[in-house]
């Protein structure tokens, strides 16, 4: 008999049809989570749910996309959790009061479905460092492309053309030198950018912690588009799939790809067909 989660195999599920049509996503996964006793879809919101919008107060995911996020995380079979490196407040804000699990600020911030905010101090000296990489930064003249937060320092050069974002990026991160960029601030890149982030929680320790909320048999699944995302897809590594959004041109440690927040939707859409089941009583 063949087994269920042989690609080749017929299978039980073999009558799935739709799923197809996403060229990165490979006909095991969708098996696998047909037959998964309980699911959790963790999803990055910037370009994966939402795209991306040169004001970010306005990056908010489609109508439709929101509708089935909330339609899975109604199930009684899948967990929904966003993972993102924005605060929860602002995740709150474009994503309105959804049934799930929200981690902000790449893991320093969690709010349960329905539960309070968590937010974990910083380590000791990373206050005073991220201000004076913010001083540093401002007094060089980069104020335009700043965005401080919390637990990082972000140089946004979304827009500008190629050779002006990379000598944007490495003035600051020349400017700041070595007495800023040091532990525990981590230099990172991301898509339209540098941040200088506090070291110690990333999205791969949030999948960790999610993981050990959920039963041993839980199958995890993550959806990002972005470098920060990698440590994610790491972490998911031979305990569930990581999904990278964007063109597969790049390196990656996912092991499907969703052009873009357009299939996204196509992918939860056939997530909620194949793993619908049955509807929470309160959903
Ligand atoms: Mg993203």
């Amino acid at each position: 008999m063949n087994s269920p989660l042989d690609p080749t195999g017929p299978g039980p599920h073999a009558g799935l049809e739709a799923p197809h049509v996403l060229a990165g996503i490979p006909m095991r996964l969708w098996r696998i989570v047909s037959l998964a006793p309980h699911r959790l879809l963790m999803l990055d919101h910037d370009g994966t749910l939402a795209p991306f919008h040169a004001v970010r107060e306005r990056a908010v995911p489609p109508p439709r996309t929101l509708e089935l996020v909330r339609g899975i995380a109604t199930t009684a079979s899948t967990d929904v959790a966003i993972v993102s490196g924005r605060p929860i407040g602002e995740l709150q804000a474009l994503l309105g009061g959804l049934p799930i699990s929200l981690v902000g600020e790449h893991g320093w911030e969690w709010r349960e479905a329905g539960g309070q905010l968590v937010r974990h101090a910083l380590p000791e000296g990373a206050e005073v460092r991220l201000a004076r990489a913010e001083e540093v930064a401002r007094g060089a003249g980069f104020t335009p492309y700043l965005e401080r937060k919390r637990t990082c320092i972000a140089v946004h050069t979304r827009g500008l053309a190629e050779p002006l974002a990379r000598e944007v990026e490495e003035s600051v991160a020349f400017a700041w030198g070595r007495d800023v960029v040091a532990p525990p601030l981590r230099l990172t890149r991301f898509d339209g950018g540098i941040e200088l982030r506090v070291a110690g929680r990333d999205k791969g320790t949030a999948v960790t912690q999610l993981l050990e909320g959920e039963a041993i048999a839980t199958l995890a699944v993550y959806l990002g588009d972005d470098r920060t995302d990698e440590d994610a897809f790491e972490a998911l590594r031979d305990r569930g799939f990581g999904v990278r959004v964007g063109a597969p041109d790049r390196a990656t440690l996912a092991t499907g790809w969703l052009s873009g927040p357009e299939e996204v939707v196509a992918f939860l859409e056939a997530w909620l067909r194949i793993a619908g089941g049955e509807r929470l009583a309160t959903g």
